[in-house]
């Protein structure tokens, strides 16, 4: 029998969420053995495979077109899709850019920080993606399982990804579990 395909991609987060995903040393080793790691930040691939993958991990919450376009492809690919992290479950520290207007936050971005140099000048290019307000995963594709934290630490990763592979849904509810 093959083993399930996992893909994960990031958005709009600090890769925190990836890194406590690795933060689970050598039992990684356990996780590949169950399941087939396809397209991931940490891996060569970049895109889930077309023909589609058992289940889709993303981090990050949705703040611009080209997150939006990552996290409509992951749903599409995958069965079942996992928002990891505060970030993607809520919208996280990103989401604080929601207090202000998009032409506020790119001003202070980009032209009154104080590490700009000279002049600063918002970027156009019609070409780069287009910045959004921040919002989380579930407000732009369905999600079917939540697992927060900022991030989810190593453990709970290991036994959400070990429990996906094994074809069961990982019971996050009761204390067993612990968030940072
Ligand atoms: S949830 Fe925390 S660790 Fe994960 S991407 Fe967001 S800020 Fe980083």
């Amino acid at each position: 029998m093959p083993k399930p395909k996992v893909s994960t991609d990031w958005m709009c987060g600090c890769a925190g969420c990836h890194m406590s995903l690795l933060d689970m040393d050598e039992r990684i080793v356990q996780v590949l053995e169950l399941a087939d790691l396809r397209s991931s930040p940490i891996t060569d691939l970049k895109e889930p495979d077309e023909g589609g993958v058992d289940v889709g991990v993303l981090e990050g919450g949705i703040n611009n077109t080209s997150n939006e376009e990552v996290a409509h492809r992951m749903r599409k690919r995958c069965k079942i899709l996992v928002a990891l992290g505060d970030c993607a479950v809520f919208g996280g520290v990103p989401a604080m850019r929601n207090f202000f207007s998009l032409e506020d936050s790119l001003r202070r971005a980009y032209i009154e920080t104080e590490s700009t140099d000279a002049e600063g000048k918002i970027p156009d290019d019609p070409e780069i993606m287009r910045p959004t307000r921040v919002r989380a995963v579930q407000d732009v594709v369905p999600v079917d399982i939540f697992v927060p934290g900022c991030p989810p630490d190593a453990d709970t990763i290991f036994y959400v990804l070990s429990e996906l592979a094994q074809g069961r849904k990982p019971d996050l509810t009761g204390n067993k579990l612990h968030w940072h």
